[in-house]
């Protein structure tokens, strides 16, 4: 492995410890709803910052990154079938950021509703951001890609385009 792909791989190995502490001081918490969202965000950066895990500017990219990703899966949540639903059961997930993601709005269901101002068409992915696991659609040509697990966003195999929105 190349020391390049070895520190995406560290990048990524981050992004899940983040989304994991985000997940376990929210939860922690007694409120619920989008402010105390953004204060455990900021809790997990401020925490992992301070032990070293990270710098404050890779801190301040991953809270961005993961802040994207709640809004992005509340955004499609609101779209999905009750079928579809159950597939992001984070029961049925493996572990990662999205598992994290997950528990976290099954934790919030009430607050859920007005979690999100943006549509999901809003919301775009570039290529070498990080994201959970999920499905990229192409904004040039639609082409479809799945993430099966938290990772950077490729250029678009076939168009080589960077821009995409996701889903699940
Ligand atoms: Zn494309």
């Amino acid at each position: 492995m190349s020391t390049f792909n070895q520190s995406k791989a560290e990048v990524v190995r981050k992004y899940d410890a983040f989304a994991q502490k985000f997940n376990e001081i929210y939860l922690a918490g007694t409120t619920r709803g989008r402010v105390a969202m953004s204060t455990a965000l900021d809790q997990a950066s401020e925490q992992l910052t301070a032990a070293g895990e990270f710098t404050t500017a890779q801190g301040d990219e991953l809270k961005h990154f993961l802040s994207r990703d709640l809004d992005q899966t509340v955004a499609d949540m609101r779209h999905m079938s009750e079928e579809a639903k159950i597939k992001l059961n984070p029961s049925r997930l493996a572990a990662g950021a999205l598992s994290s993601i997950t528990r976290v709005l099954e934790a919030s269901s009430e607050a859920l509703s007005k979690l999100s101002e943006k549509s999901r068409e809003q919301l775009t992915y570039s290529t070498g951001e990080m994201t959970s696991s999920g499905t990229l659609t192409c904004s040039a040509c639609e082409q479809t890609l799945y993430l099966k697990t938290t990772g950077h966003v490729p250029p678009c195999p076939k168009c080589a385009s960077t821009a995409f929105t996701k889903s699940y």
